[in-house]
């Protein structure tokens, strides 16, 4: 487990990008974290970059210019990272990740002699346009929160609502990377099969059931050869980092489809990410014990389990749910909070994900996308989908301005942030990750209503 602190993580250190040092900034030097961007509009490469305050290093630029100002093991490093996507540098490993971070730390500290060559590898975040960080060869999606799987499964199995294995296993499924996408592309409402209640026949039409997950994406770094599990001991070495994650999901699609094998159509047309990936690096100092096991659960297997996980797995992380609808934005209101959770209540950490997820030999890769699964905390406020909050669509939730909801309508957005805070460490942000649900296509006449021919 790397979750040692070092002098990046110094809550002292300001950085001479003077935005860095504003209170309440996501980017401090303590935070440092990985996305691909290029200029707006632009027809740039697309190329890696580091935030700090309102900023962007360009790590291409870096790369030419500002070489000298690297250490060896953090040059080779950074020249890893100044591609068009991070998955070479995500290969690298913790030793390399790092060396460019305690690099990057010193030369954006206030009074570094690399300031005068960094300073002209400065991107404004306002000018900045991101695509998905790495290449996604696989996405997997999880269910880590026990309050949410409790909570949606008295609404899909009122007689059975937690499945005999969830205390044993990290469930989850294989999902689909194609369809991820990166904070601020919207995406058109989903149309596919639904059974309405009490008919005798599924119908094809647009969802109305489009629900949110407030989830977090773990980004893997080095992988693994097919054939060798990796071991709890390890398996944080083997995480770069975290995103915001928005997994989308069509409530009417998927109790008719998911049966026996699993989400697939309800979940597989948009997920959002934020772009900035908050190394698992920079969570050190907000480590935390996940939540003691009630009495009468039973004690993770041996391979998930291990002495540091039990006092130091979880990470203490603030998370929130945001929706701005169409006539907020028409009044220039600003987006309401419906969700104010903690990423610590999740039953099984990271680690135990990847520890499972390779324990029959299955090869991780870097630039694979783990979800942890909605992130509901054991509160009512702390419910991390629509489907919890509102009861299955039962009780519509008000907004400020008056207006209910109980699913998404078209045109509404939602706005995940999280963040870190702890006495006597600086306040790391992880930035935002947002979506509007556009309306859905026309269906076409022959797919919806072949009998009337
Ligand atoms: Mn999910």
């Amino acid at each position: 487990m790397k979750a040692t602190t070092n002098e990046t993580h110094d809550p002292a250190l300001q950085s001479w990008v003077k935005s860095a040092n504003a209170a309440g900034s996501d980017f401090p030097i303590q935070n440092l974290p990985y996305g691909v961007f290029r200029r707006r509009g632009s027809h740039e490469n697309w190329r890696s970059g580091v935030a700090i305050g309102d900023q962007i290093v360009d790590l291409a630029a870096a790369a030419k210019s500002a070489r000298s100002a690297f250490p060896h093991e953090a040059s080779d490093a950074l020249q890893a990272a100044a591609g068009h996507t991070l998955n070479e540098f995500m290969g690298l490993g913790h030793a390399a990740w790092s060396a460019l971070r305690l690099a990057l730390s010193r030369g954006l500290r206030a009074g570094s002699s690399a300031e005068a060559l960094l300073k002209h590898c400065l991107v404004p975040q306002t000018e900045a346009e991101h695509s998905v960080p790495a290449r996604i060869g696989d996405y997997t999606d999880f269910y880590t929160s026990i309050h949410h799987a409790t909570h949606i499964g008295s609404l899909f199995r009122p007689d059975n609502p937690l499945m005999p294995n969830y205390k044993w296993i990290p469930i989850g499924y294989h999902g689909r990377s194609s369809s991820v996408i990166v904070s601020g592309h919207d995406f058109k409402r989903p149309v596919g099969q639904v059974k309405p209640q009490g008919a005798d026949a599924p119908v094809v039409r647009a969802s109305q059931r489009m629900d949110i997950e407030l989830e977090l994406g773990v980004f893997v770094g080095a992988g693994n050869a097919l054939g060798e599990p990796i071991a709890m001991a390890q398996a944080e070495d083997h995480v770069f980092g975290f995103v915001l994650l928005n997994d989308w999901s069509a409530r009417d699609i998927q109790p008719w489809e998911y049966q026996p094998l699993g989400p697939f159509l309800a979940k597989n047309f948009a997920t959002t990410i934020s772009p900035w990936i908050v190394t698992t690096e920079a969570l050190a100092p907000y480590r935390a014990a996940p939540p003691e096991r009630p009495a009468g659960d039973p004690a993770p297997l041996a391979y998930l389990d291990s002495p540091e996980n039990g006092t130091h797995g979880a990470i203490d992380m603030q998370l929130e749910i945001l929706l701005q609808t169409p006539k907020m934005k028409e009044a220039n209101q600003r987006a309401a909070r419906i969700c104010l959770t903690n990423y610590q209540y999740a039953y099984w950490t990271f680690a135990q994900l990847v520890a499972h997820h390779t324990v029959n030999g299955c090869n991780l890769r870097p630039g694979d996308l783990f979800g942890t699964g909605t992130l509901s905390g054991p509160n009512p406020d702390q419910a991390a989908a629509l489907i919890e909050i509102t009861h299955g669509g039962k009780q519509p939730i008000t907004l400020p301005n008056g207006e209910t909801r109980t699913f998404l309508e078209d045109g509404d957005s939602v706005i995940l942030r999280g963040w870190c805070e702890k006495a006597g460490h600086p306040r790391i942000g992880l930035g935002e990750c947002r979506g509007t649900v556009l309306p859905a296509r026309a269906i076409q006449r022959d797919q919806d209503d072949r009998a009337t021919d």
